[in-house]
């Protein structure tokens, strides 16, 4: 507890006028009577929804697809897909993710009796592997009639063998709907490689390999729907056309709809939510993106269920210097929060993010979630493939309003996407290699709860009503302070693996 007038609350660091961001202040530290994994990180992203740890992936097309989306919401997060593709395809987006079971191959590759073995060597090229079930009619969900494996076809030189004459037809499979952990005993005691998983018919449903055995473990933070489906958001456009996206979307059982827009208070997204909330008022809408308590009111007042916080704080962001608009990160995160709490609707600190302490800074200042472009786009879960530049792994990242990205679709967000002259507001660029997110993510996890400690808060919950009920202290930072909390006066050293 405070008993001596030591540091600032937040309206003393925030208010005056001059905009702050996270490297300008550093939280005072509290007191400890806990272990960091007593810290809970469990957080609201909308009015109604609900996650295990503050995270989410930003909607663009270097950051979320399926993948990153299934493998942030397995570790307690959030995707958001991005809708720089076609209607359908980012329905089908929102799809895999819905029906992602963890360890079942949802969609194997399938042949019929009737391939050869060329076929299958072909798919062992292409895809690396060469376990394949056959299906009566070749279709991914006919009937189970044998399965192929390279112990099938080791020793056979005549390639033009049809498959039904090499494949083992004897087989151990599992019933739709059985759980993780059976299936899993399953195959240990078996001994097969693979497990195909059938319903009453006979109909294939899913494939398990032994080799996921280690990776198919059960995921205690997974965001998840109530049909126990993983969660997941996808982003549409403000403008009128854009409702058809939101219908297939909605088919889809998208659990948030995010309205993405770099200046969200429009008379465009005004009428975007009430046209939504019309039709589907049960659809959880996070609004945005917005900076001032002005902003914050229009969108909560027709109907938001979440804000977005961000102009111009992104890795990739030049709107502050093109546009001569926008606010620093912090600020705008505190202002837009103090508006928001009143009516319960918490607020997503957008951009900016650059590494664990920022994150719980934003969280600080009345944050509920962070959203992150540039942490997650060097991860394998991100689209695209790894390159090297002079020996450095990388993978590519671009701003939505980069040249590039807008003139495949994203201007819509600028407002910009029929524009003969287009004015960028962001760049294109590259970011170094993070490894898998099911590494990257605990690490941040850990690092923040080891920071919550520090604080001496054991949740987010108690962390808001600290900075609220002004107990919550903090210290601007001169730039000398700055520097003396960076690294300073070596010769060399290693970088952790997350920047500074
Ligand atoms: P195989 O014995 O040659 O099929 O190869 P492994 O079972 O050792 O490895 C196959 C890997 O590919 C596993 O990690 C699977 O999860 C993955 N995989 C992804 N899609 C498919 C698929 O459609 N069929 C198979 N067999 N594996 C897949
Ligand atoms: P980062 O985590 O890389 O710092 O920021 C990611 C965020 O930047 C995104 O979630 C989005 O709000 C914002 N953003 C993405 N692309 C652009 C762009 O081209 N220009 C601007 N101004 N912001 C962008």
């Amino acid at each position: 507890m405070d008993r001596h007038q030591d540091g600032l609350t937040a309206n003393e660091l925030l208010i005056n006028g001059e905009g702050l961001t996270y490297k300008d202040y550093l939280i005072l530290p509290g007191y400890i009577d806990f272990l960091p994994e007593d810290v809970s990180l469990e957080t609201k992203v909308s009015r109604n929804l609900h996650i295990k740890i503050p995270i989410l992936s930003s909607p663009m097309d270097t950051v979320t697809e399926n993948q990153m989306a299934i493998a942030l919401a397995l570790l307690g997060g959030m995707g958001v897909i991005h809708y720089n593709m076609p209607i359908e395809k980012q329905a089908l987006e929102v799809e895999k993710v819905k029906r992602f079971e963890n360890g079942f191959i949802a969609d194997p590759i399938v042949l019929s009796p009737h391939h050869t073995i060329a076929d299958v060597l072909e798919i062992k090229d292409q895809y690396g592997f060469s376990g394949i079930p056959i299906t009566k009619d070749g279709s991914k969900n006919g009937i189970l009639v044998g399965i192929v494996t390279n112990r099938d076809i080791d020793f056979e030189k005549d390639t033009d063998k049809q498959v039904y004459e090499i494949m083992t037809t004897e087989l151990i499979t599992a019933p739709e709907g059985i759980s993780l952990a059976d299936a899993n005993e399953i195959l240990k005691r078996s001994k097969k490689g693979k497990l195909p998983i059938i319903n009453r018919e006979g109909h294939l449903i899913s494939l398990m390999c032994r080799t996921d055995l280690k990776k198919n473990q059960d995921y205690p933070l997974a965001s998840k729907d109530k049909s126990k489906g993983l969660l997941v958001a996808a982003a549409v456009s403000t403008h009128k056309s854009d409702i058809e996206r939101v219908e297939a979307l909605v088919q889809s059982k998208v659990d948030l709809l995010v309205i993405d827009s770099a200046q969200g208070y429009s008379s465009f997204q005004i009428e975007m939510i009430k046209d939504i909330k019309k039709k589907y008022p049960d659809l959880e809408i996070m609004a945005g993106n917005v900076v001032t308590m002005n902003q914050a009111e229009g969108l909560i007042q027709v109907g938001a269920d979440s804000l977005r916080i961000g102009m111009g704080p992104g890795s990739i962001c030049i709107t502050q210097e093109t546009m001569a608009s926008g606010r620093a990160q912090a600020t705008a995160v505190y202002k837009a929060s103090l508006y928001a709490k009143k009516f319960g609707i918490p607020v997503i600190a957008d951009g900016g993010i650059t590494n664990i302490g920022d994150i719980v800074k934003a969280l600080a200042v009345g944050g509920h979630a962070v959203m992150m472009g540039s942490l997650l786009a060097g991860t394998q879960e991100a689209p695209g493939e790894y390159f090297y530049e002079n020996g450095v792994r990388l993978k590519r990242y671009r701003g939505m309003a980069s040249i590039e990205a807008m003139k495949s679709g994203s201007g819509k967000r600028y407002f910009a996407e029929d524009e003969k002259i287009r004015v960028a507001q962001g760049v294109s660029g590259s970011v170094l290699d993070k490894g898998s997110i099911f590494d990257f993510v605990p690490y941040l996890v850990q690092g923040i709860k080891h920071s919550f400690q520090d604080i001496g808060y054991k949740d987010i919950s108690s962390l808001h009503r600290a900075l609220h009920d002004r107990h919550l202290k903090f210290e601007k930072r001169s730039p000398a302070a700055q520097m003396q909390g960076g690294v300073h006066s070596l010769h060399s050293y290693k970088k952790p693996i997350i920047g500074d």
